[in-house]
């Protein structure tokens, strides 16, 4: 069986949820994996060794416990997974403002994958419950082609729709199909004259649009102008 913990950090339980929303197919998985950590549905204080931890929330840098729990996890899970737009990339708590109180100096918050380093990360805010069973199950699988694009996002995180811009468009890369418009949660990117346009004031940073471009790992003549 492989040993699996769910941590939380600074979120919402929006991702959490989004796991338990995977129904029958969340009770395959169960049948492969034992969960050991998990703070919302069982009674266990202390992070035990683990083969595969899912980090849900970023890091609130004025809280010492949170990069506590950070390196800790990092120490004692093999694979450590970034579940989620907030520990991918930091999503909607880089827009934070100060937490409430008694807290209201925690306003600085990091992605996990800038505090410790993580293996693999998941888009999305929140991912869907089919990508996270989908992506579970490759782990389990140990299918490294399914897993690359987690695995690219984790070692280069791409989140903001301007990424599309300098690393697709920028370098004669968009073929104009949309998928990056169609894939986007709050409908910041509009489609004009076959190129994505970006509405950066309600972009949310959950890193969907460059994980579902096409284009996005292509080599551009660019590369080989010295
Ligand atoms: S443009 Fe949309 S899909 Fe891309 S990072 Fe922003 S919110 Fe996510
Ligand atoms: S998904 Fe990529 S290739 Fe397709 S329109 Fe968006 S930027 Fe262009």
């Amino acid at each position: 069986m492989v040993k699996v913990a769910h941590v939380q950090l600074s979120s919402c339980c929006g991702c959490l949820i989004s796991l338990t929303d995977t129904y029958e197919k969340l009770l395959d998985v169960l049948n492969s994996i034992e969960l050991v950590y998990c703070q919302t549905l069982m009674d266990v204080r202390e992070i035990p060794e683990c083969d595969v931890a899912l980090i849900e929330g970023s890091v609130c840098l004025e809280d010492h416990h949170a990069l506590e729990v950070a390196k800790e996890v990092r120490e004692k899970a093999k694979i450590v997974v970034a579940l989620g737009a907030c520990a991918s990339f930091g999503g909607v708590t880089r827009f934070s403002k100060g937490n409430q109180m008694p807290k209201p100096v925690n306003s600085s918050f990091s992605p996990i994958t800038e505090v410790i380093k993580v293996d693999y990360s998941i888009p999305g805010c929140p991912p869907s419950p089919e990508s996270i069973v989908s992506f579970i199950t490759a782990l389990l699988n140990n299918d490294e082609n399914y897993l690359k694009p987690f695995k690219r996002l984790a070692e280069k995180p791409e989140a903001c729709g301007c990424d599309l811009l300098y690393k697709v468009v920028n370098k004669e890369l968009c073929m104009g199909c949309g998928t990056c418009s169609s894939s986007c949660p709050t409908r910041a990117i509009t489609m004009i004259d076959g190129r994505p346009v970006v509405n950066t004031t309600i972009c949310i940073k959950c890193g969907l649009c460059s994980f579902h471009c096409p284009r996005i790992e292509f080599p551009s003549i660019l590369e080989n102008i010295e």
